[in-house]
C-alpha cells in the first residue's frame, strides 16, 4: 500500500520509518518548498500543479501538520480516503470552532471570549478578569500570535503585537502542569489511548515529555480518555489525535487538539508497545491497532537549535537518539532523545546525565522534584 503524506518534515519521516516494516511505501507532498523528511518520494508543489499526479500515485492520504489548506484535503478526499477527515483540520485551524466543539462535547476549557477590535479586547479582559491570554483565532501555533494581558489597559499593546483581526481571549489558567493525551481510532471505530504525558515547555517549545506522567491520579487519565473519545467519535476520526490539557487543582482543562502524531508522543517509539507512528499507519491503512501500553517509564528530550555532543549521548545505554537531518537554526527542532528507565528515580538522573550534553537545554524540572 502506498501512503501519501501531506507535509514532509520530521513527523512524516517518523511515520515512514514506522510504516516500512508493514510494507507501506510513501509519497510526500510538500507545499513549503523545504522538505526535510529525507525518505520516500517527495513531490514539491507550491501551487497545486502536481496534486493530481500525487493523488494518482497513492492509495490513502494522511497529513503531518494541520496548517494546510482544507480545500486541498477536500479535493483529495473526493478521490482517495483522507485520514483524519478534512473536518478535523477545519476545527483545528480555528480556535473558536475548536473551543466551541469542546464545549458541546462537555470538555472543560478556560472561560473564553472573542475580540475583533482593541475595544472588544479590553471588554473581554474586563469580563473574564485578568490575567487573560489573547491568541490569534487562526494561524497561531507554539505560542506565536499570543499575548498575556495583566490588566485591561494592556489591550492596545496586545492588539498591536498580535496584529490579527480576530482574537480568542482566554482566562489565564493557573495550572499545576501541562499534559497531553494521545489516542488512536481505527476505521472500524476501535479505540486505544496512550498514558498521559507531562510536558514542559521553554520559550514556547516543548523540551521534555515524561510518560506515563508521574503522580497522576487514576481519574485524571480516565477523564482525559473520556474527552478525547468524545472528539474521536464526533469527528468519525481515523488515526492519531492529540489533546493538550492543563492539569489544575480542579481537574483537567483543555487547551487545544492536534489532528496528528505529536511531539509529546515521540517517547512511544521506544517507550510503548506500539508507537504513535505505527498506530497512525495501522489506522490509516485499515489495520487493527497495536497495544498502547508503556514499557517502563520514559522521558523525551527535544534537541533544539544545536545538536550538542551527540557522540556522548550515543554512549549512554539507556538513551535513544533520533536526528531529523536538519541544519542548526535558533528554535528549530533538530531531533530528540528518549531516555528509558525502570523507575522515576532512575529516570531523573539519566535525563540529567543526558541533558548535560545538549547546549541550551533548560534545566530538567518536573513534578518529580516536588515533595
Ligand atoms: P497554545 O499555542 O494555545 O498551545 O499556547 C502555547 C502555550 O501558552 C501553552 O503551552 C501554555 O503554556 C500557554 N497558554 C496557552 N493558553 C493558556 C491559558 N489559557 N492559560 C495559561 N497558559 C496558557
Amino acid at each position: 500500500m502506498r501512503i501519501g503524506v501531506l507535509g514532509a518534515g520530521q513527523l512524516g519521516r517518523m511515520l515512514a520509518l514506522a510504516g516500512y516494516p508493514l510494507a507501506k511505501t510513501f509519497v510526500f507532498y510538500d507545499m513549503s518548498g523545504n522538505p526535510s523528511a529525507g525518505l520516500g518520494e517527495v513531490i514539491i508543489d507550491r501551487d497545486s500543479q502536481y496534486l493530481d499526479d500525487f493523488i494518482s500515485r497513492v492509495d490513502r492520504v494522511t497529513y503531518e501538520f494541520e496548517h494546510l489548506p482544507v480545500d486541498v484535503a477536500e479535493r483529495i478526499a473526493k478521490e482517495k480516503p483522507v485520514h483524519p477527515c478534512p473536518r478535523a483540520l477545519q476545527v483545528c485551524q480555528n480556535r473558536e470552532a475548536e473551543k466551541t466543539l469542546f464545549g458541546e462535547l462537555g470538555i472543560p476549557t478556560p472561560k473564553w471570549g472573542i475580540a475583533d477590535s482593541v475595544e472588544s479586547l479590553q471588554e473581554a479582559a474586563e469580563a473574564l478578569g485578568c490575567p487573560v491570554v489573547a491568541k490569534s483565532n487562526t494561524e497561531g501555533y507554539d505560542g506565536k500570535g499570543q499575548a498575556v494581558l495583566r490588566s485591561p489597559e494592556d489591550a492596545a499593546e496586545a492588539w498591536q503585537s498580535i496584529g490579527h483581526p480576530r482574537l480568542i481571549v482566554e482566562k489565564f489558567v493557573e495550572f499545576r502542569r501541562e499534559v497531553s493525551i494521545i489516542a488512536v481510532r481505527a476505521e472500524d471505530g476501535e479505540l486505544a489511548f496512550y498514558p498521559i504525558s507531562e510536558n514542559s515547555h521553554h520559550e514556547g517549545i516543548l523540551r521534555y515529555a515524561i510518560a506515563p506522567a508521574p503522580k497522576l491520579e487514576k481519574h485524571i487519565q480516565e477523564d482525559a480518555e473520556r474527552y478525547i473519545k468524545a472528539l474521536l467519535n464526533e469527528l468519525d476520526y481515523v488515526g492519531v489525535l492529540t489533546l493538550e490539557l492543563f492539569e489544575t487543582a480542579d481537574g483537567l482543562v483543555a487547551n487545544e487538539m492536534a489532528p496528528r502524531v505529536h511531539n509529546s508522543g515521540h517517547w512511544t517509539i521506544e517507550g510503548a508497545m506500539t508507537s504513535q507512528f505505527e498506530n497512525h499507519i495501522r489506522a490509516v491503512s485499515g489495520h487493527p491497532l497495536g497495544s498502547t501500553d508503556a514499557r517502563g517509564v520514559s522521558c523525551m528530550i527535544n534537541i533544539i537549535a544545536e545538536h550538542g555532543d551527540i557522540e556522548r549521548i550515543l554512549e549512554l545505554p539507556y538513551a535513544h537518539v533520533h536526528l531529523y537531518n536538519k541544519g542548526e537554526r535558533p528554535g528549530r527542532k533538530l531531533g530528540h532523545v528518549t531516555v528509558l528507565a525502570d523507575s522515576y528515580e532512575e529516570l531523573v538522573w539519566r535525563v540529567k546525565n543526558c541533558a548535560q550534553f545538549l547546549p541550551g537545554c533548560p534545566e530538567f524540572k518536573s513534578t518529580l522534584s516536588e515533595q
